[in-house]
């Protein structure tokens, strides 16, 4: 069963059909490509992954059960973790830090005691490492760091959270190829390590090599839904 499915989904703004008919899967340690150009509904299909928008169309099941997520908080306590584009990190502040803002560990809950900095670090730096990125200094501010990394940076601490999915919003679409290569080699890991992931994106080779499954987008429709057999003799 996969961990997500979407049955023919789709979202009206209004009298503006901003996504169309969608279906498609994401399993466990699999990648679901969700290819088009600006305008074909990427931010949408996103948002209602992320429990940011409802659908208005069709169906979503997590765990194989209809859902409508009310708010980001519930698809996130479903272990649906987003990374946006622009993420939100505080460049200033130490990459470890940033691995855990805003999580209990900053609080004075749970096993974890306030500011435990070492237990911090050396988990930032250990997570980071598992999944191929090797950083000499977690007490660097994560805004010295490659974009490429920063992306790995999120996504490390999504999984570290409990993400079974990682909706990941474009995360090559501001690198260079050699920083995309970083974060294509960070997807594969996830992918790996058995995670679900989305990954969003308009560059096909940068979804080639990483994806399962193709979900191709134009002006709100889907244009199908294809395995990387299909996807290559299409080529
Ligand atoms: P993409 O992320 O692929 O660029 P979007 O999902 O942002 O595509 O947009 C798909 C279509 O829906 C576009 O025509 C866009 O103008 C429209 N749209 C997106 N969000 C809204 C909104 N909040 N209100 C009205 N129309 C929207
Ligand atoms: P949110 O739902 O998180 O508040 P939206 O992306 O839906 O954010 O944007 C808020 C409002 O901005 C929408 O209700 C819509 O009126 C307008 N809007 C956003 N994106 C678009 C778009 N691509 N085309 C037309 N209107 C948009």
């Amino acid at each position: 069963e996969p961990l997500v499915e979407v049955r023919g989904i789709g979202k009206r703004y209004g009298n503006i059909i901003a996504l169309h008919d969608v279906s498609t899967t994401v399993g466990a340690g699999e990648v679901t490509c969700v290819l088009g150009d600006n305008g074909a509904g990427k931010s949408t299909f996103i948002k209602i992954l992320a429990g940011a928008h409802d659908y208005t169309e069709g169906e979503l099941l997590v765990d194989g059960k209809p859902t409508h997520f009310a708010s980001p908080r519930q698809a996130l306590d479903a272990g649906i973790a987003t990374v946006y584009q622009d993420l939100a990190v505080v460049p200033l502040m130490p990459v470890w830090r940033n691995f855990f803002l805003g999580s209990e560990a900053t609080k004075d809950v749970g096993p974890v005691k306030r500011l435990d900095v070492k237990f911090m670090k050396e988990t930032t730096k250990a997570e980071l490492a598992a999944m191929g990125i090797d950083l000499r200094d977690v007490d660097q501010a994560i805004g010295t760091l490659s974009g490429g990394e920063r992306q790995c940076v999120a996504i490390a601490r999504a999984v570290y959270f409990g993400a079974r999915v990682l909706i990941l919003d474009e995360p090559t679409a501001a690198l260079g190829v050699k920083q995309s290569g970083v974060v294509l080699r960070y997807i594969a890991k996830a992918r790996e390590r058995g995670l679900g992931v989305v990954f969003i994106t308009h560059n096909p080779h940068h979804a080639h090599p990483v994806g399962d499954r193709f979900v191709l987008l134009r002006r709100g429709r889907s244009m199908g839904d294809f395995t990387k057999d299909e996807v290559s003799l299409a080529e």
